[in-house]
């Protein structure tokens, strides 16, 4: 069996980044070592730029009907959202203050879509591409050489190992293979202990009201699921961190933090965590390369690390399909590192920001107040909302013009010729391809396009401008009417070269 790529985890960032690799042609396998997805609580929402990588590749619908699913848990506890027709869209530090009106783009914010759902439509949609993920399988060992990868796991009837032409490590925050690979990993020591949990409450009501709550001993929030807790304590981290997290641990963390008189009577389900937060130098080394938690940790306030991860995914897969296909050079791996790694180092300075107003001390309080009131101004609630979901992410290519560099939303098209129907970005780019939206008319493009690379869609439509935008709906180059000005040098150095390039021999390395 001939394997381009094996990914190492299952979790949502593996199996986004195999649907990628796959959607470009490479042959890839999945090692997973949990024998079934985990039921473990974690995400309970995903950003905008997240979600987005998915409702490219067809997962419009479960997103709505797992976002209907969440909303219908939130109205038991009368927190649905809608219902108060809430005019707030995030919290930053606890501070529910991120206006939709003060966004941009309020259509494109974070929604109630929980982890394990996410996992399932990613697990179905791989399943659908004929993508094999091996669960019970823990990878535990591999040598990198310079013309490919050998990876050891063991399986349910014993060790095995294969070649592969690059490895991606999807391992979570504890990877395997970030160590084992040798990446640095500097950032700062935990401080803190927070605890996210499911919990049947004798006396819910005197939590109340639902919400972020700080207090003099940390910060609980309560809802908006049934049960559902967030609880930090500022008095440094656990000491023993795989401890398994018990009811009296929980209920004696409730009593304090909240001050309230409760008793936890069941728990269904915690996790303990803490404000480690570490970033890796880069993102590759040689042929081995990590995406998601296993490349960065953080606190999830502002719900911000699975969308950064699948970001990645959703970066990476196209390029090393490229590459792996020998259209691209290996340099293009490069720009993974030196497009992500700033989206991350911001995730991690606000979630830093985030905790140090969160704690209980008068001179976290003062700041916190500080930060409250500058809320009120529309450019900070703006700054910050599109900080916290990812919004203000652009990447540097250089360009004058602001659209470049940037993820760009789903949004009609009308194709020339086409009358009033109308198409969508999105539905365009479902099988992994880059679009061209040309407005140009021009010979040029044409030209450019027409004998060009295969992984490239071109769309003639009405009215402008012109948009060369990446598999991960990164736009390239825009040009007005028939300037098609840096279009070629875009298109070289996204899809390859260009009718009149010298085809140049690309090596894998
Ligand atoms: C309490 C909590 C709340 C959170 N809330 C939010 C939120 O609201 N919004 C948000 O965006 N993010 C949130 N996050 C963060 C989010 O859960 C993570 O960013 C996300 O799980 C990262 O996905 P991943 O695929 O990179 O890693 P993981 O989900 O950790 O998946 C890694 C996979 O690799 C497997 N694996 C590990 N080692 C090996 C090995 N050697 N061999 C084979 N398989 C291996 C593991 O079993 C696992 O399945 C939260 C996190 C926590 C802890």
């Amino acid at each position: 069996m001939q394997i381009d790529v094996i990914v190492v985890g299952a979790g949502p960032v593996g199996l986004l980044t195999a649907i990628e690799l796959s959607l470009g042609g490479a042959r890839v396998l999945v090692l997973e070592r949990l024998a079934a997805p985990s039921l473990d609580m974690k995400a309970g929402g995903l950003g905008p730029l997240g979600l987005e990588a998915l409702e490219r590749r067809g997962m419009a619908a479960a997103i709505a009907a797992a976002e209907a699913r969440s909303f219908a848990a939130m109205a038991q506890t009368g927190a649905d959202p809608r219902a108060k027709g809430s005019k707030y869209v995030g919290h930053f530090a606890g501070l529910s203050l991120i206006r939709k009106d003060a966004q941009k783009q309020p259509r494109r914010r974070a929604r109630p879509v929980d982890q394990q759902a996410l996992e399932a439509m990613l697990a179905e949609r791989a399943q659908a591409l004929g993508i094999e993920v091996r669960r019970r399988c823990e990878v535990t060992g591999f040598d990198a050489q310079a013309d490919g990868v050998e990876v050891r796991w063991n399986a349910p009837a014993g060790p095995e190992q294969h070649r592969c032409s690059y490895l991606v490590g999807c391992d979570g925050g504890r990877s395997f293979v970030r160590k084992r690979a040798g990446f640095d990993f500097p950032g700062t020591e935990p401080s803190s202990t927070f605890y996210q949990a499911v919990a049947q409450i004798d006396h819910p009501e005197r939590l109340a009201p639902m919400g972020w709550r700080r207090t003099a001993d940390g910060i609980f929030s309560y809802g908006p699921f049934p049960g559902r807790l967030v609880m930090l304590e500022f008095s440094g981290a656990p000491a023993d961190r795989q401890a398994p997290v018990t009811r009296e641990e929980i209920e004696a963390v409730l009593r304090r933090v909240s001050g309230a008189d409760v008793r936890v009577q069941a728990l269904e389900s915690a996790s303990r965590w803490t404000d480690h937060t570490r970033l890796v130098d880069s993102y590759r080394k040689g042929r081995v390369l990590l995406a998601g938690d296993a490349a960065h940790i953080h606190t999830p306030f502002g719900g911000q690390g699975l969308s950064l991860g699948l970001v990645d995914a959703s970066n990476l897969g196209w390029k090393l399909a490229a590459v792996i296909r020998g259209e691209m050079p290996a340099s293009l791996l490069d720009t993974y590192t030196a497009e992500r790694r700033p989206a991350a180092e911001a995730v991690l300075a606000n979630t830093l920001a985030q905790v140090a107003i969160m704690r209980p001390d008068p001179q976290a309080g003062a700041m916190r107040e500080m930060v409250a009131k500058l809320m009120q101004f529309d450019d900070v609630n703006r700054y910050i909302g599109e900080m916290t979901s990812g919004l203000a992410t652009r990447y540097e290519f250089g360009s004058e013009r602001n659209e470049v560099g940037r993820l760009i939303g789903d949004q009609p098209i009308h194709a020339a010729g086409d009358g009033d129907s109308e198409h969508t970005l999105y539905a365009a780019m479902q099988d992994g391809m880059g679009v061209l939206l040309d407005a140009s008319n021009s010979q040029q493009t044409s030209r450019l396009v027409a004998a060009g690379t295969q992984r490239l869609r071109c769309i003639a439509v009405d009215s402008g401008p012109s948009m060369l935008i990446r598999p991960d709906a990164c736009v390239a180059w825009v040009g007005e009417d028939d300037d098609t000005d840096g279009l070629e040098e875009a298109l070289r150095r996204w899809f390859g070269p260009v009718p009149g390039d010298q085809a140049a021999p690309r090596s894998a390395e």
